[in-house]
C-alpha cells in the first residue's frame, strides 16, 4: 500500500461518498483496494455509504454486482463520455446503450444512470457527435426508468446545459465533480441539480469553485471522491479512496462557515433525496 494516505480523523456524523470507482486502478503500482477493505476503511471514518459508478459495459456490470453484494453500495451505470466515441467508431454504440438499459432495469440497486455527459478535454471535435448522441440517450433513459442522472462535464458547461434543456432534465440529477463558477452553479441549480464537490474544492487555486460552493443552497450540496482520482489536499497526487471524504467535507465546512457535523447531516439527507431514497443500514 505504498503511497496511500493515512486515515483522517473520523467524522462524527456519517456521510456518503456520492461518486467513486472502486474498480479502477491508477496503474500497476497502485492497484485498487479490495472492495471489502475500501468499504471498511471508509466506514471506520464515518463514510458509511458509497455510490459506485460504472463507466463502460464491464464497469457497469461490476457496479451492479458490487451493489447487490454490499448493502452500503448502490450503482450507477453508463457509458462514460470518453467511451462513447470509441464505441461509435466501432459501430457498437447502439448495442452498448441497449446493454446499459438492460443493466439499469436488472436491479433496484441501480439508482443512477451515469456517469454520462460531455468531455471536451479528453475528446476532440471528431468525437463530439457521438458524445452528444450518447448523452441524449442516457438522459432519456434516466427519465424513462426514474433513475438519477449523473453528469460528467469537463470543459463543456454550455453544451451540457443546452443538451439537457433540449431533452429535458430528469427529476433528479447530479453534476458530479462540479467544476464551474458560481454563475454556472446557479444555471445548474435552476434546472434542479444537486452539485457534488470533489477533492478539487480543496485545491489552492480553486477559489471560483469555492465561490460556487458558497452559492449552493445547503440542501443541494453533495460530496464525493471520484476515487481513485482527484485526491484532496494535503495528499494531492496520491491515490484517492472513499476514506478520504472527511478531508474534503472538512474543507467544505470551513468554506461555508458551518460545523462539520452540521454539513455532514445535511449531505446525508441530500444523498437520499438525490439518489431516490435511503439505502444501507437504515434503507433498503
Ligand atoms: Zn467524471
Ligand atoms: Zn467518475
Amino acid at each position: 500500500m505504498s503511497g496511500r494516505p493515512e486515515l483522517p480523523e473520523a467524522l462524527s456524523h456519517p456521510v456518503a461518498d456520492n461518486h467513486c470507482h472502486l474498480d479502477i486502478a491508477r496503474g500497476r503500482d497502485e492497484p485498487a483496494l479490495p472492495v471489502d477493505e475500501a468499504l471498511s476503511l471508509a466506514a471506520s471514518v464515518g463514510v458509511t455509504r458509497v455510490v459506485q459508478i460504472g463507466c463502460d459495459l464491464e464497469g457497469a456490470r461490476w457496479a451492479v454486482q458490487t451493489a447487490q453484494a454490499h448493502d452500503q453500495v448502490v450503482a450507477g451505470v453508463a457509458l462514460h463520455p470518453n467511451e462513447a466515441p470509441l464505441l461509435a467508431e466501432q459501430g457498437r454504440l447502439d448495442e452498448a446503450l441497449a446493454e446499459i438499459e438492460r443493466l439499469a432495469r436488472s436491479s433496484d440497486r441501480v439508482r443512477a444512470i451515469g456517469e454520462t455527459g460531455l468531455d471536451y478535454y479528453r475528446t476532440g471535435e471528431e468525437g463530439r457527435a457521438a458524445q452528444h448522441e450518447s448523452f441524449r440517450a442516457h438522459v432519456e433513459l434516466a427519465k424513462a426508468l426514474d433513475k438519477t442522472l449523473v453528469i460528467h462535464d469537463r470543459d463543456a458547461h454550455e453544451d451540457v446545459v443546452r443538451l439537457l434543456d433540449e431533452v429535458g432534465a430528469p427529476d433528479r440529477w447530479v453534476m458530479h465533480c462540479f467544476s464551474g463558477d458560481a454563475d454556472f452553479a446557479r444555471a445548474c441549480l435552476d434546472r434542479g441539480a444537486h452539485l457534488s464537490f470533489a477533492g478539487t474544492v480543496t485545491f489552492k487555486n480553486a477559489e471560483p469553485l469555492r465561490e460556487a460552493l458558497r452559492a449552493t443552497p445547503l440542501d443541494r450540496i453533495l460530496v464525493e471522491t471520484d476515487a481513485p482520482y482527484l485526491t484532496p489536499m494535503p495528499h494531492r497526487g496520491r491515490p484517492n479512496a472513499s476514506y478520504l471524504v472527511p478531508l474534503t467535507v472538512r474543507s467544505m465546512a470551513r468554506t461555508r462557515g458551518l460545523g462539520v457535523s452540521e454539513l455532514c447531516a445535511a449531505i446525508a439527507v441530500n444523498t437520499d433525496a438525490a439518489f431516490g431514497g435511503p439505502w444501507g443500514a437504515h434503507g433498503v
